[in-house]
């Protein structure tokens, strides 16, 4: 391999570390993106408290509805266990029996419509837990396969930068240094010329340019200043 030729190699080979690169960088971004997980995780949380809130408010609502049916229990044993005779006292015992009925009805369509809404939150919950249940299914295999893919395309970059550490090595440190240099305001350092012209900027090299870059010189477009490599 002539001089242009070793840094045209060199350049093919830093166009696929810096492909491999952007496409380990890509890979590392989605193993890392739980949005959707952490979404439905959040959103699961929050229905399971708002189910045990629900619940909660139920207990107490059944508490209550047991005293209340055991003090009207208590009122209708004095009212007609025949015990009470004073007249004024089973007005007022009768009066507090029809008070305890109906704070009884009032507590129990809370309880029925308090019930309703724990049905209806349960059906959510399930569907929220089936939906988070799926995700994380998901995310696991990705995890997997994305793992995989990141562990292939590090062994790559590897022999890659180690294919490139080889050939540097055997190339001349000033043409390195020049394309180096080059390198860091083009993407391209070299461009081949073909049918005498420069593939960098298209412009026609002249004959003795492209003739000494043949026979391994480095010579340098003297319209993009890249570093000409001729076949
Ligand atoms: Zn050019």
């Amino acid at each position: 391999m002539s001089l242009p030729e070793q840094l045209h190699r060199l350049q093919q080979i830093d166009c696929d570390i810096r492909k491999r690169q952007q496409e380990l960088d890509e890979v590392v971004g989605r193993l890392a993106d739980d949005r959707a997980l952490a979404t439905a995780e959040s959103e699961l949380q929050s229905t399971r408290a708002q189910m045990e809130e629900l619940r909660g408010r139920q207990k107490t609502l059944e508490w209550e509805l047991q005293d209340l049916n055991e003090k009207a229990r208590q009122t209708n044993a004095k009212l007609f266990g025949g015990t009470t005779r004073n007249p004024k006292e089973l007005v007022n015992l009768e009066k507090e029996a029809v008070m305890l009925k109906g704070q009884i009805g009032r507590k129990e369509d809370s309880l029925l419509g308090l019930m309703d809404e724990v049905e209806e939150l349960e059906a959510r919950l399930e569907a929220i837990t089936e939906e988070h249940r799926c995700l994380k299914e998901e995310w696991d295999v990705r995890q997997q396969t994305l793992g995989q893919k990141k562990g292939e395309i590090e062994a790559e970059l590897e022999g890659l930068v180690q294919t490139r550490s080889g050939l540097a090595g055997q190339i001349d440190s000033q043409a390195l240094t020049l394309y180096e240099r080059i390198r860091m305001t083009r993407e391209l350092a070299v461009a081949k010329v073909e049918r005498g012209r420069c593939q960098g900027c298209h412009i026609t090299v002249p004959t003795s340019q492209w003739q000494k870059s043949k026979a391994g010189n480095i010579v340098q477009c003297g319209s993009c200043n890249r570093i000409l490599c001729s076949e």
